[in-house]
């Protein structure tokens, strides 16, 4: 069976390396793919952005199932011109994909099935936003309520803080059109989880738990990046916060999905805050994490491609999908200066291949170099924390390349 994985991150690569592990798969076409998936067994980078390309290229090549990774499809509506085509994809159309695309519509969605989530306003009116923040206690959160890489929520701890956020979203337009209508909500203290579905348009089956650290600087400091690392199972999960999650947050999200006919077959990333031993819902993601992904896939035992056809076949309810008894632990090297400046270009040496996923590389003549701010996503795993990050340190020191980053606390709550 011939595949398809679009995307070019770590993600990608974790996927593109577990379904390579597959009997049944017999090639992999990744698109646009990167230095990592280039050298990957049974893998072929291809590079083509445009829908309508990507479609031709699927129809001509009767590639059966094609996966995606990043939201930026999804949200322009990739799902949907597939199946107008008849062909098979895994990832939630574009009203669904509304989940993620808009923090507003997500929020109201919530409100409306009853999922447990931080209080919470929108506005579309500058005027009536800076009225409204002289009513409230700080610190707030304002959330853009478009797609902002990341950088659209900021925590302020002061009403002139606050009127400075919303004078950047709304009046000057810093993403774009992105920040144009604002969430204001409160400020919730814990810790967070992510927790990943699995969703076929009739059954849903919980697939993982990860927590991964987002801030550039030790200590959960500094700027906001993509992601610097992960650990997966979340540590801290137990049997009764599974049950207040799955009572709370799951079940209703799944009774609105049906509700609201939104035929969701795909990957729902849930993003929740802890506070007091109660799970609120933070944000919903429609697709897997980067780095959670690398962090989850290494300990999972079940055939991937074997979970992507029950997903097509609305069979998920028939499989058991069964996990290594470990944790894991996932550490992005970065180039220095991200998520600022950076240079690319610099040869990667190293000798290890195993479980190390890639992000901003290329192969060029023959050699593997630096090509983005996030590089290399490096996993090991062991019987707890301790022993998954002693294996995952000792593995990146012999992984060199000039202005090699990473954070050495990662796993570390
Ligand atoms: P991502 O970077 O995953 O794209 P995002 O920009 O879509 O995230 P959220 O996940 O909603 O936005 O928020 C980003 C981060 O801001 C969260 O991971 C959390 O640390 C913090 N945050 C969001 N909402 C709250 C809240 N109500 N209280 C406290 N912290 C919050």
């Amino acid at each position: 069976m011939k595949v398809a994985v679009i995307g070019n991150g770590g993600r990608e690569h974790a996927i593109a390396w577990k379904l390579s592990q597959s009997k049944r798969v017999k090639k992999i076409y990744c698109i646009p793919g990167n230095g990592g998936t280039a050298l990957e067994n049974k893998c072929e980078n291809i590079d083509m952005k445009n829908i309508d390309e990507i479609i031709n290229f699927v129809r001509k090549n009767n590639i059966e199932l094609t996966i995606v990774g990043p939201e930026k499809y999804l949200v322009e509506g990739i799902v949907d011109e597939f199946k107008k085509e008849g062909l098979n994809i895994i990832g939630p159309n574009k009203k669904v994909s509304m989940l993620e695309g808009s923090k507003i519509y997500a929020k109201n969605f919530a409100k409306k099935y009853g999922v447990q989530t931080a209080k919470y306003k929108d506005f579309k009116d500058y005027n009536i936003a800076v009225d409204y923040i002289k009513t409230v206690r700080f610190p707030i959160v304002i959330k853009a309520d478009g797609l902002a890489g990341g950088k659209g929520v900021i925590i302020s701890k002061n009403f002139s803080e606050a009127k400075k956020t919303l004078n950047d979203f709304m009046n000057n337009d810093v993403f774009l059109g992105a920040g144009k209508n604002v969430l204001i909500e409160e400020y919730l203290e814990g810790y967070e989880m992510s927790i990943f579905i699995l969703l076929d348009g009739e059954n849903y089956k919980i697939f993982q738990t990860a927590k991964d650290h987002k801030k550039i600087l030790e200590g959960e400091k500094g700027l906001n990046t993509g992601g610097m690392g992960a650990i997966s199972p979340h540590p801290k999960l137990s049997m009764e916060l599974m049950d207040k999650i799955k009572e709370k947050i799951i079940e209703p999200t799944i009774s609105g999905i049906k509700e609201e006919k939104l035929n969701y077959n795909g990957i729902l990333f849930i993003g929740l805050m802890i506070q007091e031993n109660e799970p609120y819902l933070l944000e919903y993601n429609v697709r897997f994490g980067d780095p959670e992904t690398q962090a989850m896939l290494p300990l999972l035992e079940t055939d991937l491609l074997e979970i992507f056809n029950h997903i097509i076949e609305k069979k998920l309810d028939k499989i058991n999908i069964k996990w290594k008894d470990n944790i894991s632990c996932c550490v992005v090297l970065a180039a220095k200066g991200y998520p600022i400046k950076y240079e690319k270009g610099n040869e990667i040496k190293t000798n290890i291949d195993s479980y190390v996923f890639h992000a901003g590389t290329i192969l060029k003549d023959g050699k593997l170099l630096t090509n983005g701010g996030r590089v290399l996503s490096i996993v090991d795993f062991g019987r707890n924390i301790k022993e998954a990050r002693k294996r995952v340190y000792n593995k990146i020191k012999r992984i060199e390349f000039k202005d090699k980053y990473y954070r050495k606390d990662i796993g570390i709550m």
